[in-house]
């Protein structure tokens, strides 16, 4: 490995959702390109292996067990962040929920307040968390959403997941007007149909007609999202604020297939 060739060396980076798929593609990725990264998660074991395999390949990194709808427990995050590596450089608000596919008229008023608060609620209070010590330090950062293309797409049974990752996009743009100027970035990466535990959970089946219809003929891995997550928090991405890059595969192109 050429470590003068290493994107992120020295910074800090928080990853949420970082024990499974796309957050854990993620935490890897962050630490290969010289990253201290903070894998943060509601399970603890999952988020712990994947910390001593980033261990053993070198890297540094750590847990903190955390709930991102709470926001007491994301100020936890922050000051462990602090406590072990004295700054936050990057904030990879990845972690999020699917709820039930229910539609709306069998939906509990509960599943909306969970989904909602767990996929924009969660980046909302760590993007504040993280931008209040960015400012502080005067310093530049960059912070990446997950979305998805169910933010301006649709299927029957997501009014909700597709109403809070709108939210994100527009969270998005509002808050790139706020620290643009200080130097913060701040974008989500929209994934299409990516190959995870959250579209596993569907059954096997499901995949080949949803491979079959995207432009280059494979659902994503974790790594497709993941790779593209982190540009957006190295300085190749310097330009790059208050958007929401589609990650798809050609999923999304209109027409008949
Ligand atoms: P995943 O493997 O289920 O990952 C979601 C992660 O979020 C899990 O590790 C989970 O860990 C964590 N999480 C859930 N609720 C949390 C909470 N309240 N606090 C902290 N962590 C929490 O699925 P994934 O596909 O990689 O999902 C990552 C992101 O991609 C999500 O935002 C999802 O909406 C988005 N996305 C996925 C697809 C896809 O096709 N897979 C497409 C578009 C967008 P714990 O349960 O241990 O907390």
């Amino acid at each position: 490995m050429n470590v003068s060739n290493l994107r992120l060396k020295d910074k800090v980076a928080i990853v949420t959702g970082a024990g499974s798929g796309i957050g854990e593609a993620a935490a890897y990725t962050f630490a290969r390109e010289g990253a201290r990264v903070v894998l943060v998660g509601r399970r603890e074991a999952p988020l712990l292996s994947n910390v001593a395999a980033i261990s053993q390949a070198g890297g540094e990194a750590i847990v903190v067990a955390a709930d991102v709808s709470l926001s007491g427990e994301v100020e936890r995050v922050v000051a462990e962040t602090l406590d072990r590596f004295g700054r936050i450089d990057c904030v990879f608000n990845n972690a999020g929920i699917q709820g039930n596919g229910d539609p709306i008229v069998a939906m509990e008023e509960t599943s909306f307040d969970e989904l909602i608060a767990v996929n924009l609620k969660g980046p909302w209070l760590l993007t504040r968390a993280a931008l209040r010590i960015m400012l502080n330090g005067g310093q530049d950062g960059a912070i990446v959403n997950t979305s998805s293309f169910l933010s301006t797409g649709a299927t029957a049974g997501t009014s909700v997941y597709s109403a809070s990752k709108a939210g994100l996009d527009a969270m998005t743009r509002a808050v790139a007007l706020e620290v643009g100027d200080k130097g913060i970035r701040i974008n989500n990466v929209n994934p299409g149909v990516i190959d995870t535990p959250m579209l596993r959970a569907h059954g096997e089946e499901i995949i080949p007609p949803l491979a079959a219809r995207a432009a280059l003929g494979r659902i994503g891995t974790p790594q497709d999202i993941a790779d593209v997550a982190v540009w957006l928090c190295t300085d190749e991405a310097r330009f790059i604020t208050g958007q929401s890059i589609l990650v798809d595969g050609g999923f999304t192109i209109p027409g008949p297939r």
